[in-house]
């Protein structure tokens, strides 16, 4: 702050938000106390690009980027590119869009593990010089059958003794590609007596004669996750290196790399990976779906992508909100999708604009009124958002209903439209059932209704009610679209129980309908809007939509109280 300025109050608006507590912001604060990194916090995300991003990945980042941003701090986007065999440019592009969706910003500061090669390949060469890593010409399979187990210790590589000449010679000529893929690794030289299995010599380097995304063919030899990650949260200057539990047991060897190599060394710190029910969180399966086409693609609106979700509807406040709802902790445990989707209404309630659409679309006819007449009726956009207005919707003596609210024989607690039954059109008037016309085959073709024009906007002047409110379309301005229904993807709350997840998917995850009724306000409506179809759900414009031809996603339903009691009649 400038001390010649008088400091005037900050808005609220610029006041760094307290975050949810949790054990990693302790271990910051306590960091800031003690001056451990100099008052400084600088986290990182370090997404591989072998993939769209998920929701699990939005914990990550949430947690990254608003740890930092709480206490004035920095974070990076890396990508871990280390294995060319699996990653693209399409995934690089789609990450970094999706942590721009999110809300999350990284400035400057982008960086990629393969920028680091060269630094690694030098810090390789330390440690071979200190006596510290060695080749090993033992195969993948005999490097695992060495290795021991976590009861008895390892057996020593027979070229564990190799000299520092041999090595150093035999190192530079695995990188000048003298060798075949898999014939030999760069080992560092630990403990192979070690009760944790990843200090038992683990492997530094592989040769890989593969194409890399950004380096091309410069390398053929390629750092490990390990060797690479904790050196590139150095060079970075992260302060608090956060991963996933399964990395716990790596610590050992983060620290151990940092240290020999006399480094600067950030704190890993571990936290429990998100898991939901119904919801798969593999990349590697993930990757499966989309290339067996058990759905659409990455951005396939059933997908956990964040790609997905976001064309599903989702808001990056909910998916920000439901992660700061879940906490963070060292077991890892198990998140009801309900969450999520309750995150989800919650925010939509708050800022989609209703309108009135139909499904299942039934015609109605009100016989007395008069024919040709258009009358504009006044709609509320968001009872929660007075600042958003009222709109026109216009209502003639043809329109469409759902075909849910209208039986011909209702059973008991059924209050919406049935012949002899009076109900109210949302914004406009009283109607009542006088009779209905069949088609040939005797289905319901079509409803006949009187309406009483002292109800205009839907209250009678004489104080009588009605139990039921329905929504409406006028035929003649409707607008045709396609609405696409989603379930969850699994049928089962575990995905990957059993013996093969394929066998858990929902068959019935996407339900398309056609021929479904809008209101003419919605002609326009760009893609990604969102909106509340009254009594129905939230719904989102897809991007398949074209010029006259509207497509929506239903983002998540309404609590329907109808199929409760449904449910508690038929348990009767
Ligand atoms: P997958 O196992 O699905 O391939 P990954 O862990 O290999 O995921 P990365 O791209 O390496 O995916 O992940 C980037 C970051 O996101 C890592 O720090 C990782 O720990 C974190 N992350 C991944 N999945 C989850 C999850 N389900 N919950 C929380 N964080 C996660
Ligand atoms: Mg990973």
């Amino acid at each position: 702050m400038n001390p010649s300025k008088p400091s005037t109050p900050e808005p609220a608006s610029e006041t760094p938000a307290v975050g949810p507590s949790n054990f990693i912001r302790d271990i910051i604060l306590e960091d800031l106390k003690t001056g451990k990194f100099q008052g400084r916090v600088h986290t990182r995300f370090p997404p591989e690009p072998n993939g769209y991003l998920h929701i699990g990945h939005a914990k990550s980042i949430c947690l990254n980027f608003g740890l930092a941003a709480e206490f004035g701090g920095k974070t990076n986007l890396r990508f871990d590119d280390t294995n060319p065999e699996k990653e693209e440019t399409e995934y690089v592009d789609s990450i970094m869009d999706t942590v721009h969706w999110l809300g999350f910003d990284w400035e400057n500061r982008l960086f990629y593990a393969s920028d680091y090669f060269p630094q690694l390949y030098q810090w390789a060469l330390q440690l071979i010089r200190a006596g510290k890593a060695y080749v090993c010409d033992l195969t993948a399979e005999q490097v695992r059958q060495y290795r021991g187990t976590l009861t008895e210790p390892g057996t020593p590589s027979p070229y564990r003794g190799r000299s520092v000449e041999e090595n150093l010679d035999l190192f530079q000529r695995m990188k000048a590609g003298e060798s075949p893929d898999g014939s030999r690794t760069l080992r560092a030289k630990i403990d192979m007596a070690s009760p944790n299995l990843n200090m038992r010599d683990p492997v530094m380097y592989r040769i890989l004669h593969a194409e890399h995304h950004r380096t091309g063919n410069q390398w053929c030899i390629y750092p490990m996750y390990d060797f690479a990650h904790g050196q590139s949260d150095s060079v970075e200057r992260i302060t608090h290196s956060i991963c996933t539990l399964e990395f716990e047991d790596h610590r050992p060897l983060y620290d151990w790399y940092v240290e020999q190599l006399g480094i600067y060394h950030p704190q890993q710190i571990e936290f429990d990976r998100l898991n939901l029910t119904y919801t798969m969180m593999s990349k590697r399966k993930l990757l499966t779906l989309v290339q067996e086409g058990h759905v659409r693609g990455w951005d396939d609106p059933r997908m956990p992508t964040l790609a997905g979700i976001r064309r599903r509807g989702y808001t990056p406040e909910a998916i920000r909100n439901f992660c700061n709802s879940i906490g963070v902790s060292k077991t890892t445990g198990i998140v009801e999708l309900g969450l999520l989707e309750h995150h989800v209404r919650e925010d939509l309630n708050r800022r989609a604009a209703r309108v009135m659409a139909v499904l299942r679309p039934l015609r109605v006819v009100i016989d007395n009124y008069p024919e040709g007449q258009v009358e504009e009726m006044e709609a509320v956009n968001n009872p929660e958002d007075p600042s958003a207005g009222t709109r026109q919707v216009p209502f003639s003596r043809v329109l469409y209903i759902e075909q849910d609210d209208f039986r011909e024989d209702p059973p008991k607690q059924y209050f919406r439209l049935s012949p002899g039954r009076e109900v109210r059109l949302r914004y406009a008037y009283f109607v009542t059932c006088t009779g209905v016309t069949r088609n040939p085959q005797g289905q319901v073709e079509e409803i006949h209704c009187t309406y009483d024009p002292a109800t205009r906007g839907g209250n009678a002047p004489d104080g009588r009610r009605v139990k039921s409110t329905i929504h409406w379309v006028s035929a003649a301005h409707a607008i045709e679209a396609e609405v696409r229904l989603y379930e969850n993807m699994f049928l089962t709350e575990d995905p990957n129980q059993g013996q093969d997840f394929r066998a858990n998917l929902n068959p019935a995850s996407l339900d398309v309908l056609t021929g479904c009724k809008l209101e003419p306000s919605l002609a326009d409506a760009p893609v990604l809007s969102r909106y509340q179809f009254e009594r129905l759900g939230y719904f989102c414009v897809d991007p398949d939509s074209a010029p006259g031809h509207p497509v929506f996603n239903r983002t998540a339903a309404l609590r329907d109280t109808w199929a409760k009691i449904e449910k508690r009649e038929k348990g009767k």
